[in-house]
């Protein structure tokens, strides 16, 4: 596999031409110094991974051959929707990040009581397109090929309120719950991990999650930051059920 792997908005097929415009053109040509008749990857979320080669590269425009597709095996099995209370921006980027490296399908982010961070709706969808390129970065980098699925952000309690969550076991992350995330029984192919901002989750949220059929799990005898908690919760759930598993 050539070492330049580019997430592309089109659709890939062998021997499509694709004409990338001037980021994607600067990227190839001035980061990244390919010339023509250099190979690459390009995949899109949709058609998996393909071969491709640079036929031609501009300042505002490149062309690239598609050419055959690539076997990959870099998406889990496991399916792991991740719902995570809003962090402050880096601690979430960050989430985003290591979130995709590790395999998640689908982030939720989340408003809770105790949350610091406020977004209107301009600002919350301008979030959004930020984590979906750095989700997509961390596809570029990692070797998948579909970037997760990213939510616009969305209060809890209306979340928890929309019923079900088609998953075999939706859990919570509480600190000091009595069972240890990595002891429940292995769900079939669908987990939801629901982990809280900085501040913990309420009381209140607690008890909704827990009449939405949330299960509360704990990561231990520490209390973790909302990052470190997230990427714990999911590198046990892959190491209990997914692809962090011995085969
Ligand atoms: N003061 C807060 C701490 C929040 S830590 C509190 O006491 O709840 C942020 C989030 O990480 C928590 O809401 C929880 O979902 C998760 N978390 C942190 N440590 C954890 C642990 N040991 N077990 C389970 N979840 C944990």
């Amino acid at each position: 596999m050539a070492s330049t792997r580019l997430f592309v908005n089109d659709t890939l097929g062998s021997g499509i031409e694709l004409q990338l415009g001037r980021e994607q053109a600067h990227y190839l040509g001035r980061v990244l110094r390919l010339r023509d008749g250099d190979l690459l990857t390009v995949f899109n979320g949709d058609d998996g991974e393909f071969d491709a080669r640079v036929a031609s590269l501009g300042k505002n425009i490149a062309t690239v051959v598609v050419d055959a597709p690539v076997e990959t095996a870099t998406e889990s099995a496991l399916k792991i929707h991740l719902v995570q209370g809003i962090s402050r921006g880096e601690r979430m980027d960050f989430v985003v990040q290591k979130a995709t490296e590790l395999g998640v399908k689908r982030i939720t982010p989340v408003f809770t009581e105790y949350g610091l961070v406020k977004l209107d709706q301009a600002r919350a969808a301008k979030r959004n397109d930020h984590w979906q390129s750095v989700a997509i970065s961390a596809c570029e980098q990692s070797g998948r090929i579909r970037p997760p699925l990213i939510d616009a952000p969305v209060d809890l309690n209306s979340w928890l309120g929309e019923g079900a969550k088609e998953t075999d076991s939706d859990l919570i992350l509480h600190p000091g719950a009595s069972t240890p995330l990595s002891s429940i029984a292995a769900p079939v192919t669908k987990v939801c991990l629901l982990i809280g901002p900085e501040g913990g989750f309420s009381d209140k949220e607690y008890e909704d999650a827990d009449i939405a059929g949330f299960a509360a799990v704990s990561l231990g005898p520490r209390i973790l930051r909302t990052e470190t908690a997230a990427l714990t919760a999911i590198a046990v759930a892959q190491s209990c059920w997914g692809d962090l598993r011995d085969k």
